[in-house]
């Protein structure tokens, strides 16, 4: 099947018809462009003796229906994760790590499974599967796609929840605010980066970090901010005899006033201020798994920026060129033991969340799949991939435990591709990423340093996913129907709205 449709709008009952027989090309495709339809290695990724993963994450979404006596909250909650920089070939390297199959659990249990552009504005998605070159034009920036994605709006490039005119444009954060549902903000990067901060703030300049922390902590509603920029801790979780900088948290002055936990407006509209409650420890972070919560919670890693991407704990200290120049298995330089994994902060920040009757927003980030892609770190990536995966698990399991498919909104996708990834082999044909078994890494090829403007994965499951189906109207050759990054935000505002 061949569809030569970029930049065309389908009618809905054609865009119909094509998702109805596309669920392979969303796997990797069956036509002549596909990067997929040259290698034999589907064979291979079924073969059950590459099943057995080093690093499984849980499998519980799979086959498991909600029990009928959990406790279950009925407010209708969206839960939207999102891998910075992660392209199609990203997430299947990190399937094909886990499993030795190109879609394992969790996503294998996702009812909508569709690609997305990302484009800015004035832009437009030009399919590059002819001209090996074409998506390296016209990509977006962290900024931009969290607006679009937040806000419903384009805008440019490093703008955060501003429109083109750089004029404020609201939030799905501030619209859930209005409707008294709580709302968090997780990632693995620091907590003013690009992402996070479009889902919270306007502000005209993603570069304004201490201007933005500020704003986030001071002037926002979110009862739940997560997120690395620790002043007193390197990349390695090393205390600091004199602390780096204290712009991601928004300032020394503040800092201090966080730890006193003194810091706090009224978020949520009932004439009373309502403080941080700051941690910081590994152990603060899992104790919060279960029981009793604050009511408003900072949560900030002792680590500088990533959780664990750009630790440097391999004995030459000089990892940068370690790692271009050789081929790392992941995992071989020692985990920081100190900081907590994404699958401890989701879980503390759900906890919190759920308090509230009426429901919850909640936005999780695993931001370093963009550094590691940036740097063509392959082990990195598959490290960052792998977290974010377990992370997509956890949350599946938390739905089935104490709420419902019906009540709550899953949604996995990213902000944009980086690195231009591919099986080896590449360019000018597209070649498929290769299965080296579980806890191998797969055969992978880097093509660039920075984003493209790559279709990226969109996953849906839960509370009105269809809706995302119906509004992806256009289609591909090789990734088949893909909605845009604007039409996520009305479906999470129908779920909210309920
Ligand atoms: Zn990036």
């Amino acid at each position: 099947m061949i569809i030569s449709l970029d930049k065309c709008h389908l009618p809905f009952r054609t865009a119909l018809i094509i998702l109805s027989v596309v669920t392979l090309p969303w796997l990797g495709g069956c036509n002549n462009h596909s990067e997929t339809a040259t290698h034999n290695d589907h064979a291979a990724a079924h073969d059950p003796a590459h099943q057995q993963s080093a690093t499984p994450p849980s499998e519980t979404c799979r086959d498991k229906k909600p029990s009928e006596d959990a406790v279950t909250t009925h407010g209708k909650n969206v839960i939207l994760l999102i891998g910075d920089g992660m392209g199609f070939n990203h997430l299947r390297a990190g399937s094909l790590y886990r499993s030795g199959e190109l879609d394992a659990p969790p996503y294998r249990d996702f009812d909508v499974k569709l690609a997305m552009s990302t484009y800015l504005y004035g832009g437009e998605y030009v399919q590059g599967w002819d001209a090996f070159a074409n998506v390296k034009d016209g990509a977006t920036d962290s900024a931009a796609a969290a607006t679009a994605l937040a806000c419903g709006t384009k805008t440019y490039k490093a703008g955060l929840g501003v429109d083109c005119q750089r004029q404020p444009v609201d939030n799905i954060v501030e619209i859930a605010e209005k409707q008294g549902k709580s709302t968090g903000i997780v990632t693995s990067v620091p907590l003013s980066h690009a992402t996070p901060a479009g889902f919270v703030v306007h502000n005209v300049s993603r570069r304004n970090y201490e201007e933005i922390a500020r704003e986030m902590i001071l002037d926002s509603g979110v009862d739940v901010l997560m997120g690395g920029g620790h002043p007193w801790y390197d990349n390695d979780g090393q205390l600091l005899e004199t602390p780096e900088s204290y712009q991601y948290v928004g300032g020394e002055k503040l800092w201090h006033q966080l730890q006193e936990g003194a810091v706090g407006n009224d978020a949520n509209s009932d004439g009373v201020d309502d403080h941080w409650t700051l941690i910081e420890s590994r152990d603060a972070f899992r104790n919060l798994a279960n029981g009793p919560t604050p009511t408003r919670l900072l949560g900030v890693p002792r680590i500088a920026e990533t959780l664990q991407q750009g630790r440097q704990l391999d004995g030459d200290g000089d990892y940068g060129s370690h790692v271009t120049t050789k081929t790392v298995t992941p995992y071989t330089v020692p985990m920081i033991t100190t900081v907590p994994t994404l699958v401890e902060m989701t879980k503390a920040a759900l906890n919190v969340l759920d308090n509230n009757d009426k429901g919850f927003f909640l936005m999780i980030e695993g931001g370093a799949i963009d550094w590691a892609s940036h740097d063509n770190q392959s082990d990195r990536l598959i490290e960052e991939q792998v977290d974010f995966d377990r992370t997509v698990a956890a949350v599946c399991d938390w739905v089935e435990q104490n709420s419902s498919w019906q009540d709550t909104l899953v949604l996995v996708t990213a902000d944009h591709e980086c690195g231009y990834l591919t099986g080896p082999g590449s360019d000018p044909r597209w070649n498929p990423v290769t299965n080296n078994g579980a806890g191998k890494l797969p055969g992978l090829e880097w093509h660039h340093t920075s984003h493209t403007n790559s279709l990226v994965p969109l996953l849906a499951r839960g509370a009105h996913a269809e809706q995302l189906a119906q509004r992806a109207t256009n289609a591909d050759p090789v990734r088949g129907p893909y909605a845009d990054n604007t039409d996520l935000l009305p479906v999470m505002q129908s779920v909210l709205a309920e």
